[in-house]
């Protein structure tokens, strides 16, 4: 695209949304890759979404990402859904084709591209206890299980919510729902990846401190500045590492770029910008 043309718009929408880096990984994305686009961000509270999201749309937006706490509402909005949104049933990233409204989940490809590239972490048949049945742990399900690995389990405060987060994807490999005081105590697990909000709330949802041994891999969806409450809490147990969420965030944001844009931004750069920030 020409750049004298007017900028292609694209935002991030959400509630609160003030606090989204997606503006700033979309802007160095844009610039390295030379596409002609504005990235800005929309708050809109639940009663709100819908409009918004049509406002956006009927003015001439090209995509948006969507964030906590619309993604399952925005899975009603998308006319087609790609296999892995509707796998997860939630929507990330919305984007306009043919006026009709398309929607992907972009957060399981990037988990999956931070751990395989980033960490160097490989997946196929290790054992993964994942904590938390919300929307990120929907999300990360079937790209995770895709993956390979020998066990997967899935513990949550409200156990009925890990029970059936694990029946609704029990073909796709071996993998069991439970309460916090049933996890697997035997050995510590390969991976351990909070998906829960408990971080957000500088919390460490109560599991057994045996999941973690000296060769896990403890990694929190949530980020912020320095550790997270699970990372140092990870740590404290000697886990071989303890990762927080950033580099998942940055991946999925590449993965919205690239279903926008055709266009696969080099993360490095992003990671490394971010790195600062983090310590
Ligand atoms: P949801 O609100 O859908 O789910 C929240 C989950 O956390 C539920 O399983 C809930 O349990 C559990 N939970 C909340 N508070 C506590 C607590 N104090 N102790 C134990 N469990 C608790 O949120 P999401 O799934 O959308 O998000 C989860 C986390 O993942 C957030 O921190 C979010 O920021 C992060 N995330 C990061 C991304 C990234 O790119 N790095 C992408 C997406 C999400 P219950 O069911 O019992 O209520």
């Amino acid at each position: 695209m020409s750049q004298s043309s007017e900028p292609d718009r694209y935002a991030v929408i959400g509630y609160p949304v003030a606090h989204s880096w997606s503006p700033f990984i979309h802007g160095m994305f844009a610039k390295q890759t030379n596409q002609n686009i504005t990235y800005g961000r929309i708050e809109a509270p639940p009663e709100n979404f819908e409009r918004e999201v049509a406002a956006f749309f009927q003015t001439g937006g090209k995509g948006l990402n969507v964030t906590v706490p619309h993604k399952q509402v925005a899975v009603l909005i998308a006319r087609y859904r790609t296999p892995r949104a509707e796998m997860a049933g939630a929507v990330n990233t919305l984007m306009i084709q043919d006026e009709v409204i398309h929607g992907d989940n972009t957060d399981g490809a990037g988990l999956i591209t931070d751990l395989t590239q980033n960490l160097g972490f490989k997946l196929a048949d290790k054992r993964i206890l994942i904590i938390g049945a919300g929307g990120a742990a929907r999300g990360i399900l079937g790209p995770l299980l895709s993956a390979g690995p020998e066990y997967v389990e899935i513990t949550n405060r409200n156990a009925d919510r890990a029970v059936h987060l694990a029946g609704e994807f029990a073909a796709l490999g071996n993998l069991r729902g439970c309460g916090f005081d049933e996890v697997t105590e035997s050995r510590p697990f390969d991976l351990v990846i909070n998906a829960t909000s408990a971080s957000l709330q500088d919390l460490v949802p109560p599991v057994p401190r045996s999941i973690i041994g000296d060769e896990t891999l403890a990694y929190d969806l949530a980020y912020g500045k320095g550790d997270t409450a699970f990372t140092r809490w990870a740590k404290s147990l000697g886990a071989a590492r303890a990762e927080s969420g950033w580099g998942m965030l940055v991946e999925q944001a590449a993965e919205s770029f690239f279903w926008w844009r055709g266009v696969r931004p080099d993360t490095k750069p992003v990671l490394e910008a971010i790195k600062t920030h983090k310590k």
